[in-house]
């Protein structure tokens, strides 16, 4: 099958055991790959799972895209039923992982089961072993990367997880490639509760493409196009760290725990500062030209880190209000070895300081700690204890929500997430599209199926209609790529024109398909995702499509979007045009025709049996 490795790679941890499944052309047309195999998979073989049980699967997939002659075929998803959520989770990781996969012969590896004993997965292109990890276990995630290359060799890619995923952090992520991360919705916790304490892959395998020359013609173009556009020297200096700057200008920067969108010390951590006084070399994923990535060294503290880029920043920086870059970064370096989203836990970490200065909590619950906002040191106190689930670090290690729930005193106002999934790095009560973006985002708060905020600055800030087609418009094409297995940053950032991405399709597959079709597959992702939820999470609707009350009812205090909030009146209007225009009903759930004409007959039939829709 061109464009593809062929195969699956099944392996259950409880026997330690693995086998090879060819992949069905089915789903494959279906779901593309990436996080449509994924999201296949998950519904078909999770249902009623305990995330973090031995039934639950974790997936690595690749997709179509991912290791052929284009710019940044380089992205690989991770999935699972989310310990965070109770829904289908997942995240997205760069560098090589993705391509190397395919190289080794493999589409998509499904763990199931669990092992007794910490152990790894050693795929050497057809010669697959389960092998010992006690002697990994309870490293840094990056720590025992590095042991496993100088062990395997370089030319190994390799996934791990910290201690966060050893010990069931539910925001615990997957790291690859010395510093990038499979960051959300707690993929590294769903990992550790297999044993499994990582993936080591190296291929030597081609992948069939249909057409060589048509590749080389539109990748070469491509590849030019970002050589001579003069963004690229911003992307190349600053990398993702100079949203910074602009998300504040525009009122967007989480500041506090999301009580403004305007962070004062901006100045202490924006690119320029990072640029001057930490980064020290420029990193690419697999053919990448853009390498957005950045290597940091903080000397006063001896540590290097790739990043921070725009999210931790956010998150470590304006969320906590830590005003040095070199200690952003030296947090970030922490969450990183640790194996600690850096969004979920800059917002955890932030949510503590602002219930420790309003007095929900005091230094009895915190170990004697005072956990103030901008302490840097603190941030790394409460890394710790939460990566060890220690003394307060057993409660946030179960997210925003629960902590909410077990402190109580209002503080459910405070717990900026949706669905269990902590908010990501958009302050969006000037942006009702980014904002329902965020509502209706299929894993929980995340900014990347949708992102909106532009829409919202140049449509009107105020304006709630036409906003949620455009969402809808994002929320296929944005994880479309995820299928394909290719950054969107070129698009995104760089302006590249998705027709290209149209004429690389016919020329890697050889299948004569419209850029609308491959649209359709990424809406029938979308809309199985959302069957999952209502099938696995009891009572599941529009209910848990709202922010938090924050967001409806206290108005911005300072910056760009000063006075705004987004009440419940418009936030209904927005939920009303979203499922209206989506073919779900009044409660947010997929209409039984509407799956159908999805080619999702199966799983309407399941929903309307479990008596779920109608
Ligand atoms: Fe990786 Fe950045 Fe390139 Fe995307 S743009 S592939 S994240 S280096």
């Amino acid at each position: 099958m061109n464009g593809y490795a062929g195969s699956i790679l099944r392996v259950d941890l409880s026997k330690g055991t693995a086998w090879s499944e060819p992949l069905d052309a089915k789903l494959a047309e279906d779901y593309i790959g990436g996080r449509g195999f994924a999201a296949r998979i998950i519904y078909d073989e999770t249902k009623g799972a305990d995330p973090l049980g031995p039934e639950n699967r974790l997936v690595l997939a690749s997709g179509p895209f991912a290791g052929v002659f284009l710019p940044a075929g380089s992205k690989a998803t991770f999935a699972a039923k989310s310990p965070a959520t109770g829904l289908y989770g997942d995240a997205n990781v760069g560098g090589h992982l993705a391509a190397e996969l395919k190289y080794a012969g493999y589409d998509a590896i499904v763990f199931q089961g669990a092992a007794e004993h910490p152990v790894y997965l050693h795929v050497d292109d057809d010669k697959v072993e389960v092998r010992d990890a006690s002697a990994l276990w309870g490293q840094g995630a990056i720590q025992a990367e590095v042991a496993l290359k100088e062990n395997l060799g370089e030319d190994f890619q390799i996934a791990t997880i910290g201690p966060a995923g050893e010990n069931l952090v539910k925001f615990a992520c997957i790291s690859h490639d010395i510093g990038r991360q499979a960051g959300r919705t707690g993929v590294g916790a769903v990992m550790g509760s297999k044993k499994l304490k990582a993936i080591a892959v190296r291929g030597s395998k081609s992948v069939p493409v249909a057409d060589v020359e048509a590749l080389k013609r539109v990748g070469r173009e491509m590849f030019l196009k970002i050589k001579h556009d003069p963004a690229l020297d911003v992307w190349h200096k600053y990398g993702l760290g100079s949203v910074c700057t602009w998300a504040n200008s525009i009122g967007a920067f989480p500041t506090r725990n999301f009580s403004s969108g305007y962070f004062e010390g901006i100045e202490g951590i924006d690119h320029h500062h990072m640029r001057e006084r930490i980064i020290v070399g420029n990193k690419a994923c697999f053919a990448c030209p853009m390498a957005c990535g950045k290597f940091s060294r903080v000397k006063e503290r001896g540590v290097w880190v790739e990043g921070p880029e725009y999210e931790t920043t956010a998150l470590i920086g304006g969320n906590c209000a830590i005003d040095r870059i070199e200690d952003v970064a030296y947090a970030n370096y922490l969450c990183d070895e640790l194996g600690l989203d850096t969004i979920s836990a800059g917002n955890v970490i932030g949510f503590t300081m602002e219930c420790f200065e309003k007095g929900v909590i005091d230094a009895s619950q915190t170990g004697g700690l005072a956990v103030r906002f901008g302490d840097v040191e603190a941030f790394a106190a409460l890394a710790n204890r939460i990566a060890r689930r220690e003394g307060i670090g057993a409660v946030l290690a179960d997210g925003v929500r629960h902590a909410a729930a077990v402190w109580g005193k209002g503080s459910e106002a405070y717990a900026i997430q949706i669905k269990g999934l902590e908010w990501s790095g958009y302050e969006s009560r000037g942006a009702p599209a980014m904002m329902l973006a965020y509502m209706t985002a299929d894993i929980g708060a995340h900014h990347n199926r949708a992102w909106a905020i532009t829409f919202d600055i140049a449509q009107g800030r105020e304006k709630v209609e036409g906003k949620a087609a455009k969402v809808i418009e994002l929320q296929h094409i944005r994880p479309l790529f995820d299928l394909l297995a290719a950054c969107r940053l070129p698009w995104v950032e760089m302006g590249l024109d998705l027709k290209y991405y149209a004429e690389l399709w016919p020329a890697v597959t050889g299948q004569d398909r419209s850029w609308e079709d491959l649209l359709r597959a990424s809406e029938r992702v979308y809309n199985l995702n959302r069957a999952y939820a209502a099938r696995e999470v009891p009572g599941f609707g529009r209910e848990h499509d709202y922010p938090p009350e924050r967001f409806s009812t206290t108005p911005v205090p300072t910056g760009a979007t000063q006075g705004h909030y987004i009440d419940r009146q418009k936030l209904d209007e927005l939920l009303d045009d979203y499922y209206g225009l989506r073919g779900w009903d009044a409660r947010g759930l997929p209409q039984a025709a509407t799956l159908r004409g999805l080619g999702l007959g199966d799983v309407a039939a399941e929903l309307v049996a479990l008596g779920r829709i109608d």
